[in-house]
């Protein structure tokens, strides 16, 4: 049985603070594709869990959740990103906090672009195996491997990324030479979640866009992604990183599950970590 609308998402959109969007869109995807198909899935098994998030002490449906549905997508990845950031533009504006369910990872960009008009110091924080720090990637300058590249030089350079254990050389040089903050899957390891968030809100103190590509999760985890990458975070890791950055956040997506790749355990944990965000986020705010 699938459902239309994520689970508990039962304000209209005025009365809404969050509104959940789809975009099923997987163009730019280099390795498997699929992730066209994650919004459909997370919201299914969203019906999976209780109302009442123990963790976080809060009844999911007493938070505003609206469900916008999956935006219209275009074959290719530029008239895609226009088409959708006339939404996130006016879930911006309207004081909404975005949380859209991609689709790859090239479709963050409009989101956090329609932030930083609304919060000219925006800081991104993204969790991700991959550096995405490429300038372009078979031409595409737009292509999922390039996101961090583009947030970082387009939009802000209050920048941060946890998780990360791949990239080319170059990337690592480019990283390298304009000091940028980032942590790997090791320094998770090695110096716990808690302080590097800790240090990472030293240094970014305003409004916050956390993107959450789910390839930072250990594949043992999280097998069905687009490009799955071993010696991963787990997803407690990303729960404590959701939790303590709740206060600054703006703007949230999770991307990049290509659910065909398992027998549904991905999409189950995404719509979690999506849940999650919305009570960790709420309880924040109360
Ligand atoms: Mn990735
Ligand atoms: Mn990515």
């Amino acid at each position: 049985m699938h459902r239309t609308l994520f689970a508990d998402a039962i304000s209209d959109y005025d009365d809404a603070k969050y509104v959940i969007c789809g975009v099923p869109f997987d163009g730019t995807s280099c390795f498997r594709r699929g992730s066209r198909f994650a919004p459909h899935e997370m919201r299914d098994h969203s019906y999976n869990f209780e109302k009442y998030s123990s963790f976080f002490d809060i009844d999911m449906d007493d938070i505003k959740i609206h469900d916008d549905g999956d935006l219209e997508v275009a074959q290719d990845v530029e008239t895609t990103l226009d088409l959708i950031s006339v939404h996130a533009e006016k879930y911006i504006t309207d004081g909404k906090i975005p949380v859209m369910m991609g689709g790859e990872h090239s479709l963050t960009l409009p989101f956090v672009r329609a932030c930083k008009k609304k919060y000219p110091d925006i800081g991104f924080v993204v969790l991700d195996a991959h550096m995405d720090m490429r300038e372009e990637y078979e031409g595409e300058l737009n292509s999922h491997a390039c996101i961090s590249r583009n947030i970082f030089e387009k939009i802000t350079s209050k920048y941060a990324s946890i998780g990360i254990r791949s990239g080319m050389r170059e990337e690592y040089d480019y990283v390298k030479a304009n000091k940028i903050m980032m942590f790997s899957a090791e320094d998770v390891f090695s110096m716990g979640i808690e302080n590097i968030i800790a240090g990472i809100r030293k240094n970014i103190q305003g409004p916050i866009y956390l993107s959450i590509d789910m390839d930072v999760i250990d594949p043992a985890y999280a097998p069905a992604l687009g490009t799955p990458e071993p010696y991963g975070i787990t997803p407690r890791d990303v729960r404590a990183a959701i939790s303590c950055l709740a206060p600054q956040i703006v703007g949230f997506d999770l991307v990049e599950i290509a659910p065909a790749y398992d027998s549904g355990g991905t999409a189950l944990l995404g719509a979690k970590i999506v849940r999650d965000f919305l009570a960790s986020s709420a309880k924040a705010r109360s």
